[in-house]
């Protein structure tokens, strides 16, 4: 199978792509980093010559579909010309120019990839966000990015237009719609059948550091913070990566099903996929149907899958003997812990593993369990190429294996490409995640003698109980076990004589709606208790219908905290 070790360690697979090969001097060190470097011209148009000369296997770029019929299927050269068109819409019709900066709020919908390849032609910046953004979340964003140009849905444009006396900055909006709007250009017609057809433009010079994209945290701690990513940061830093987190070829096709606002998106369904000329595939999940997952999984060869713990919480809830998925060979959670009971109910049921991955919207991927990687259930493996990954304490130090600490990313003398420029007009921010010669995550873990990193929790979901520390996490993963779970999150609550407990959150399985409440926490208690060391046990345990989640999926256990501590 493509996820053992097999090609692991030489990966004749990577090197045989010809985009990646060309770097193979500066990977080795032989030649320094380019100065110039356009993710559109020096990647994406390669590999659509490299097509012409039928040096690639009979595989779609992209490749979309709807679940009502209809598919959309782009080789590199069609994905050129298109997005040449959407440029000369962008700097012509909409008069944007290198530097001007972009919100791209769109379900996914193939627009989506042609902005942003068209972007990255003109140099403008893009900022991504989710079509669950209320009004005020654009006005937000709208506000903090001063970006003059907004492209979003029919959908969305009222809610742009009920805030856009307040947004002084923004001059273009345009509309991806059948219909027309007051005040907002079309973009399916400009960039139609009516346009030029062959039109022409050429990719503008970037350098490597210049802006390409800026996005906005997740905001599971505060107000979104505006994170600004180099053209090199995402788009050249795979290219120099020998041991990848996905060993994607040519012939390979990857779905993954997080939401086009969030920076995994970028990674897996952009930057990612085409460096190594694979098949990015779409299928655009109006809503988050497993059968519907599943289903897609039986009848297109996706090969990789890659989304949110929640998918994979989700998808295990069903019986997956009833599924012969066609191709799928490797499956990457991500964006939040995955509770080990998932990822064994997954593989006894599918056979498959499930890998994690672990990182942030400012320095992308920090440790994965890349393919053909002993899999230790419960760590989010080892650091990504390229990054030095230490466990470290308040002072700097790095600690030795087993002591629990702050995940940190060296970032001096040198700061590592794929790192995040900085928090955009927040220099207080900036400045507060270095400490010494590191950039701090603010996660706590552990990391053991082989390297492998265990998540215990964010900084501040931490819970300290009668002395003890305890992380959300592990307690979660307990509870998931029980067959009732469904879904959980643990936070701490102010209790007399403790300080805090731990108290539960708990998504029952609809056959357990009707249990006796009482009997079934005390279960759930004792439960705990036997699986992990009883002090983490859940004092208190409270029933909800579901989980308050940021936009991206994840779970708010600040937002469950302060309700339990009357700060809301
Ligand atoms: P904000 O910084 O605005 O509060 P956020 O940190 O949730 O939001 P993201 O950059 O989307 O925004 O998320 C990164 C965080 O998600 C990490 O710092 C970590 O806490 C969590 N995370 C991501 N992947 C994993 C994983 N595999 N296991 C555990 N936690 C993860
Ligand atoms: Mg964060």
């Amino acid at each position: 199978s493509r996820c053992s070790s097999e090609t692991f360690h030489g990966h004749p697979r990577l090197l045989s792509s010809d985009v990646y090969s060309q770097y193979e001097s500066i990977r080795q060190g032989k030649q320094e980093i380019p100065k110039y470097f356009n993710f559109a011209s020096d990647v994406l148009d390669k590999w659509s010559e490299i097509e012409k000369a039928g040096k690639r296997p009979s595989n779609p770029a992209f490749w979309w579909i709807n679940g009502k019929g209809e598919e959309v299927k782009w080789s590199f050269e069609e994905l050129g010309f298109l997005s040449r068109k959407v440029a000369n819409v962008l700097t012509k019709e909409c008069g944007l120019k290198k530097g001007d900066r972009l919100i791209l709020i769109l379900p996914r919908i193939p627009e989506w990839w042609l902005v942003k390849v068209a972007c990255m032609r003109a140099g403008i910046v893009i900022i991504p966000g989710t079509s669950q953004l209320s009004a005020k979340d654009i006005l937000y964003r709208l506000q903090a990015s001063k970006a003059t140009c907004i492209i979003t849905t029919d959908k969305l444009a009222p809610a742009v237009d009920s805030v856009v006396s307040q947004c002084q900055f923004l001059k273009t909006k345009l509309m991806v719609s059948k219909g027309s709007r007051e005040g907002w250009l079309n973009f399916t017609e400009l960039h139609g059948d009516k346009a030029d057809l062959f039109p022409d433009h050429s990719c503008i010079k970037t350098r490597i550091q210049d802006p390409m994209i800026i996005f906005f945290t997740s905001g599971t701690t505060g107000s979104p913070k505006m994170t600004q990513h180099s053209q090199g940061s995402l788009g050249f830093r795979p290219l120099l990566s020998e041991r990848y987190w996905l060993d994607l070829t040519p012939s390979g096709m990857i779905w993954n099903t997080a939401d086009t606002g969030w920076i995994l998106t970028s990674i897996a369904s952009f930057f990612d996929p085409w460096v190594f000329g694979s098949c990015i595939f779409i299928h655009n999940l109006p809503q988050t149907d497993s059968a519907v997952i599943l289903n897609t999984l039986c009848r297109f060869p996706v090969d990789a899958l890659v989304g949110a713990p929640t998918l994979f919480r989700m998808l295990v809830q069903n019986d997956l003997s009833k599924y012969k998925f066609m191709n799928l060979k490797c499956c990457m959670s991500g964006g939040e812990p995955l509770n080990p009971e998932v990822m064994e109910k997954w593989k006894s049921q599918t056979g498959l593993d499930i890998h994690e991955v672990y990182g942030q919207t400012e320095v992308g991927i920090i440790c994965s369990v890349f393919k053909g990687m002993k899999i230790k259930p419960g760590s989010m493996g080892k650091a990504a190429p390229l990054y030095d990954v230490q466990i470290i304490d308040k002072n700097a130090n790095i600690l030795p294996p087993g002591q629990q600490g702050e995940i940190a990313v060296r970032s001096k003398p040198i700061r590592p490409l794929g790192f995040f420029s900085e928090y955009l007009d927040n220099p207080k921010k900036t400045a507060e995640s270095e400490r010494g010669d590191f950039y701090v995550t603010g996660d706590k873990a552990t990391m053991d003698e082989e390297g492998y990193f265990q998540f215990i929790g964010r900084d501040d979901d931490i819970i300290i109980s009668s002395g003890y520390r305890i992380g959300p996490f592990e307690v979660e993963s307990a509870l998931i076990e029980h067959p009732a779970v469904v879904e959980t999150a643990v936070v701490s609550s102010p209790d007399p004589l403790r300080g805090e407990v731990v108290k539960a959150f708990v998504v029952l399985s609809p056959t357990f709606l009707s249990t006796d409440p009482t009997s079934l926490i005390r279960d759930l208690q004792d439960h705990v208790k036997k699986t992990t060391a009883p002090y983490k046990y859940p004092r208190k345990v409270e029933f909800v219908k579901e989980l308050p989640k940021t936009v991206t999926g994840k779970i708010k256990r600040n937002e469950l905290r302060d309700k339990e501590w009357g700060r809301l």
